[in-house]
C-alpha cells in the first residue's frame, strides 16, 4: 500500500507530549483559511511511499525509543485506504515489540463526521484533534491552532497520558516551534500562534535572510 507524505520527523517535541515521530500527509481538500501547511495541499504522487518503506523508517530513525507518533498533514482522512495501512502497521510494531507510544492525529473534518465515516480508524487512534482551523478564533490550548478545536480521547492509553492536558491552556512561554534545515529549506514545525510566522518572517529578513517561498501565505 502507497501513502501520499510530504515529510517525516524524529524528534518533534511540539506536537503532543514527549518525543514523537511526526507524519505529515500529503494532499487536504479542506483549505483553512490561514492554514500555515499549505505546501501539503495539492495532491502529488510524486511523493507516494510504501507504508511498510515508512515503518521501516520509523523503526531506524527511532531505535524503537519514541512517546508517540503524530499524523497530520495535510488531510490524513483524504486517503482513508492508506491511513489505514498506516495505522495498522503502527499498531502492530507496537504490540510486536512490545512499546508503548500513543497515536495522535489530526484532522480538519468534524468530529461527528469523522465518528460517522471512519469509526474504524478511529478505533486505532489514541488521541484526535479534529475540526478545521478557524483563524478568527484564538490559539487557547496546548497543541491546537483555534479554540474550537478539541482534544479527544479515544483510547485507555489516550485517556491516561493526555487527560491532563485536554483543557490545559497554551502558555505564553511554552515552546511552540521546531526548526529543521533541509538543503536550502527551512521547516518550521508545531503550532504557531497568530503572528509568529510573520514576526520570524520579519526578524530573518531584518538579519539578510529573505524568504523566497512560504507555506503560511493567508
Ligand atoms: S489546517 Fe489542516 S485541514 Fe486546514 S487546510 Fe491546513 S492542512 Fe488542511
Amino acid at each position: 500500500m502507497k501513502i501520499s507524505i510530504n515529510k517525516a520527523h524524529f524528534p518533534v517535541t511540539v506536537l503532543g507530549p514527549g518525543r514523537r515521530v511526526g507524519i505529515w500527509l500529503q494532499g487536504c481538500s479542506i483549505g483553512c483559511k490561514g492554514c500555515v501547511s499549505q505546501d501539503t495541499w495539492s495532491v502529488d504522487p510524486g511523493r507516494d511511499m510504501g507504508v511498510a518503506q515508512l515503518l521501516s523508517w520509523c523503526r531506524q530513525t527511532t531505535g524503537c525509543k519514541l512517546d508517540g507518533i503524530t499524523i497530520t498533514g495535510g488531510e490524513p482522512f483524504d486517503q482513508p485506504p492508506a491511513l489505514a495501512a498506516l495505522l495498522t502497521a503502527l499498531v502492530q510494531w507496537r504490540s510486536h515489540d512490545k512499546l508503548d507510544f500513543d497515536i495522535l492525529c489530526y484532522s480538519g473534518y468534524a468530529l461527528a463526521n469523522l465518528q460517522r465515516k471512519h469509526s474504524g480508524l478511529l478505533q486505532q487512534i489514541d488521541a484526535l484533534i479534529p475540526e478545521p482551523f478557524v483563524q478568527a478564533r484564538p490559539l487557547t490550548h496546548v497543541w491546537r491552532g483555534s479554540s474550537n478545536q478539541p482534544l479527544v480521547l479515544l483510547s485507555e492509553r489516550g485517556r491516561q497520558r493526555y487527560a491532563n492536558h485536554v483543557d490545559a491552556l497554551a502558555q505564553a512561554s511554552d515552546k511552540r516551534m521546531q526548526t529543521m534545515v533541509d538543503g536550502n529549506r527551512v521547516w518550521y514545525v508545531g503550532v504557531p500562534a497568530r503572528g509568529d510566522m510573520a514576526a520570524l518572517q520579519a526578524a530573518c529578513e531584518g538579519r539578510g535572510l529573505a524568504f523566497s517561498e512560504v507555506s503560511w501565505r493567508p
